[in-house]
């Protein structure tokens, strides 16, 4: 499996390296760095402040030269009724997205032995897997650890490891 990321907007280069290496200790896969793009027109919702996922999408999958193609983006995201997403995709897609908008960290929320940075790279890594998951076909997990365990909160994201667990090691396409 070839996966393509695709920086949206001011993406950093630990971001990219950080995605990058987990995409591949997780799955095995070949990983580009695509070059950076543009915020998509049009995707801003002025009343929200925050930018529609779906186009975001949309772009990774027009651009993107993988079989798997997520983009990576600083801006805050939505998608329908939920106030923010970490990240959105469709199962069994070509196109995912993250954003590391709400990703970041000024405390630990007791995980104390590391730094911000590090925590911040872990939520990353993680949000990355998950996605590119559901593209492989895997829903949501039951299991609290496994990557593809619903995250609705960082608190849940560092709580979970980044990798799959066994029944979804079994299930990925
Ligand atoms: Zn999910
Ligand atoms: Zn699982």
């Amino acid at each position: 499996m070839d996966v393509d990321i695709v920086p949206v907007g001011d993406v950093g280069p630990a971001v990219k390296r950080e995605a990058s290496a987990a995409l591949r200790s997780v799955y095995d896969c070949d990983v580009q760095v695509h070059s950076h793009q543009v915020i998509p027109d049009g995707s801003y919702d002025e009343s929200r402040e925050q930018h529609r996922a779906e186009e975001f999408i949309d772009l990774a999958k027009r651009v993107g030269a993988g079989d798997k193609n997520i983009a990576i983006t600083p801006k805050d995201l939505f998608y329908h009724r939920r106030n923010y997403v970490f990240g959105l995709a469709y199962l069994g897609g070509s196109g995912s997205v993250i954003s590391t908008y709400r990703l970041h960290t000024s405390s630990d929320g007791g995980f104390s032995q590391r730094t911000a940075e590090e925590i911040f790279s872990d939520r990353v890594r993680k949000e990355v897997v998950h996605e590119v998951g559901h593209t492989v076909g895997l829903e949501h997990c039951d299991n609290k650890f496994c990557v593809m365990n619903f995250s609705p909160t960082v608190r849940e994201v560092d709580q979970k490891n980044e990798s799959l667990c066994g029944s979804c090691q079994r299930d990925v396409l």
